[in-house]
């Protein structure tokens, strides 16, 4: 067997390739790790983390709004950007700390460069132009927002990347795109007072879940005070001698704004990276093509997390490098289970589901129940905000299983995961409702909606 410098090399400190270094390096393998940014990777240093943090920031206005309604008479507040943004990033570079002393710790060894195959084995240390070589590598580099690069005046146009650290908050801006980001976005400038304004080319926001949430956040977010745009795109974007944009749309319409934000997707890094010279295989997404085992066509070499575009979440990340290790190093194959995948959308009000919408649901199976609860949150009484929650749980009639549950309000992410865990054990609506209810809660609402408010039978409501 030939003589390889590591046993593992991996490239790329996110999520994925760090648990994956940690975890073979705890077990007694020689591993190296290179990262050319920072550790943690998007989901720590831009994206998940400090998005929810900004979320927090920007929920205060209607906390301290709300408080009347309970007898506090809150004083004068002002929002500082500027100390936001300080103490996100000390936030930042502590977590940051902990994964590198997590691989530390497990004896990886860390570089500090960007890195890129030269071949089946070997990788090139781009900061010292050494070589080393290692008998398996995991390309774990991510992905990087979509790039719009036919967009005439995409140059004057932020991304995620830019957004969680402008200099100043923006009076005004403009979101294009209907996804996660855009929506998720959209809340946090609008929550700190900025005109905000989202364009989206589809009928309705957040095309792949349940039309409920759709529309029951579309209109909850209006109702705030956020303009909503479908069904139309920018076509142009100018940069004023003022440094605001103007954008035009498709409809014809004008809008000068002070940045202008695109979140149409991420893509896989994958460019420059040595994939060619490997052998390694991509598909026209450029998207690192990989089997059950996250194994790409060359053997020993692997791929796992945003850069194979299977599931672009965090967990799944971190899922798919512990199976690598089950498989790798463990003597028990393990693949990925990406079937019933609970999610948030971190909007205001929160998104949290979990499997199927009652679209997919009424494609798929012959009949479905819907149970759906449309209510005033107990803390909008007093408050006076007018608010509504909606939780839905779909049914598949033949066998009572609940197939999808989908919530929209406050801590919709919180009770997602614990409904994930209901769907993943195959739970009944008997289950359900066999349960004691938490009272008063939110979620009681769950286990006592006890017929169901309509039917979908072959595609029909009935
Ligand atoms: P999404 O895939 O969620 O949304 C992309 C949006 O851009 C869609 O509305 C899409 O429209 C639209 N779009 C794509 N191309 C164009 C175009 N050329 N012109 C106009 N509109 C376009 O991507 P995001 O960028 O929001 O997020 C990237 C990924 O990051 C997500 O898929 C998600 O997996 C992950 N993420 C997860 C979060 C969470 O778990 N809370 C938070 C943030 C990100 P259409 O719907 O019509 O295709």
């Amino acid at each position: 067997m030939p003589d390889f410098d590591y046993d593992l090399f991996v490239i790329g400190g996110g999520s994925g390739g760090v648990r994956a270094a940690r975890v073979a390096a705890s077990l007694g393998r020689r591993v190296a790790i290179a990262e050319e940014y920072r550790f943690g990777g998007t989901c720590v240093i831009r994206g998940c983390v400090p998005k929810k943090l900004l979320v927090y920031a920007s929920q205060f206005h209607e906390h301290f709004e709300d408080a009347a309604g309970f007898g506090w008479t809150v004083g004068e507040s002002t929002f500082s950007w500027e100390k936001l943004i300080a103490a996100k990033d000390q936030e930042i570079a502590r977590l940051e700390g902990l994964y590198r002393k997590g691989l530390q710790n497990a004896k990886a060894e860390i570089f500090e460069t960007r890195a890129e195959l030269t071949g089946p084995h070997s990788v090139l240390l781009k900061a010292t132009g050494r070589t080393v070589t290692a008998e398996r590598i995991i390309i774990a580099v991510g992905g990087a927002p979509s790039v719009h690069g036919a967009l005439p005046g995409y140059e004057h146009t932020i991304s995620s990347n830019e957004a969680f650290d402008l200099k100043q908050l923006p009076k005004s801006i403009l979101i294009e795109g209907g996804g996660y980001i855009a929506v998720e976005f959209a809340n946090i400038f609008h929550g700190m007072g900025v005109k905000t304004t989202l364009i989206y080319r589809g009928k309705e926001i957040l095309s792949r879940f349940d039309q409920d949430m759709r529309g029951g956040l579309h209109l909850a977010m209006e109702a705030k005070g956020i303009t909503i745009l479908c069904e139309d795109v920018i076509q142009n974007v100018a940069l004023n001698a003022d440094g605001t944009r103007t954008a035009s749309t498709k409809q014809g319409k004008t809008l000068t704004v002070s940045q202008v934000f695109l979140a149409l997707g991420r893509s896989p890094s994958t460019k420059g990276l040595g994939l060619e010279a490997a052998g390694v295989a991509v598909d026209q997404k450029g998207a690192i093509i990989v089997d059950e085992y996250s194994r790409t066509n060359v053997p020993g070499i692997f791929a796992l997390g945003d850069v194979t575009d299977r599931v672009q979440l965090t967990p799944v990340a971190i899922h798919e490098a512990m199976c690598f290790i089950e498989t790798e190093y463990r003597n028990n194959p393990t693949s990925p289970d990406l079937d019933t995948i609970a999610t948030a959308v971190f909007s205001q009000p929160e998104i949290g589901t979990v499997g199927l919408s009652e679209e997919q649901a009424a494609k798929k199976f012959e009949e479905i129940e819907i149970y759906r609860a449309e209510f005033r949150p107990m803390k909008a009484t007093l408050s006076g905000r007018n608010e509504r929650m909606i939780m839905k749980l779909i049914v598949n009639a033949a066998d009572r299983k609940v197939v999808g549950a989908h919530i929209l309000g406050h801590d919709a992410g919180e009770m997602a995961q614990l409904l994930g865990i209901t769907l993943k054990a195959g739970c009944t609506k008997d289950d359900f409702d066999r349960t004691m209810a938490v009272h008063p809660t939110a979620a009681e609402e769950l286990v006592t909606m006890y017929s169901p408010t309509y039917r979908v039978r072959n595609g029909e409501r009935v």
